[in-house]
């Protein structure tokens, strides 16, 4: 009998909860950006959102902006993965979608912080790689802010604040990547999503596919 052209093992690995986390402005956006546009099997997570709706952001791509009574009744209805305050609003990642891709075979990436790549990892363990990516410096980093022109000084003194915070939780991730190049760091997250995707673990039909090879197995 001829052998199978097909990997017969595609429809059956658990996917990947790909979590990308940084301080604002070590270029975490870009790269998400550049994933989603280089790989077709990974979905964005959209969370939502109490924080009023910034110039250019769109409702329902950006985030779903939502009032705190709505917001309120997601948590008691329990239709969130995680959610956490930041920056003196509550954000949080809806369950469903997350639900939703996984079923279809797509994996998932998310942009939050510290705290929800806490409380994935709690809940989804194995199935969570979580990235943390730095600036190449805390100078470059304020640098950038200033430069992006978008916002007052006073906000900026408290994302720098805030950005000491966030890299103080640098030992909660898998990956720790410095962004000084966004190319060379993009293609260094993408590398990461691969291999990831390859590893044992996730291969749920592996097993009997390994054991029809394995003398006497
Ligand atoms: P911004 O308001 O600037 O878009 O985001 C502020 C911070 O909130 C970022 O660090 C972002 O990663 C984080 N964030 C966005 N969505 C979520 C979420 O659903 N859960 C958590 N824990 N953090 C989030």
């Amino acid at each position: 009998m001829a052998e199978p052209t097909t990997n017969p093992l595609k429809q059956s690995r658990r996917g990947v909860l790909f979590v990308l986390s940084s301080p604002s402005g070590a270029g975490k956006s870009t790269i998400a950006r550049r994933i989603l546009a280089a790989d077709q099997g990974i979905t964005m997570s959209i969370s939502a959102t109490t924080r009023p709706i910034r110039p250019g952001e769109v409702d329902g791509v950006d985030y779903h902006f939502v009032s705190l009574d709505q917001f309120r009744e997601m948590v008691a209805n329990e239709e969130f993965l995680e959610w956490a305050h930041v920056f003196g609003h509550r954000y949080g990642t809806p369950r469903a979608p997350v639900d939703q891709a996984l079923a279809e075979g797509r994996d998932v990436l998310f942009d939050i912080d510290w705290q929800g790549a806490q409380q994935l990892f709690q809940q989804a363990g194995g199935d969570v790689v979580r990235v943390f990516i730095l600036p190449p410096s805390l100078t470059e980093l304020e640098r950038r802010l200033r430069a992006r022109a978008t916002d007052p000084e006073d906000v900026i003194v408290a994302r720098m604040d805030r950005a000491a915070t966030e890299i103080g939780h640098w030992d909660g991730y898998d990956y720790v990547l410095v962004n000084d190049d966004v190319e060379r760091c993009f293609g260094k997250v993408h590398t990461i999503l691969a291999s990831e995707r390859l590893r044992r673990s996730r291969w749920t039909g592996l097993i009997g596919f390994v054991r029809g090879m394995v003398k006497g197995g």
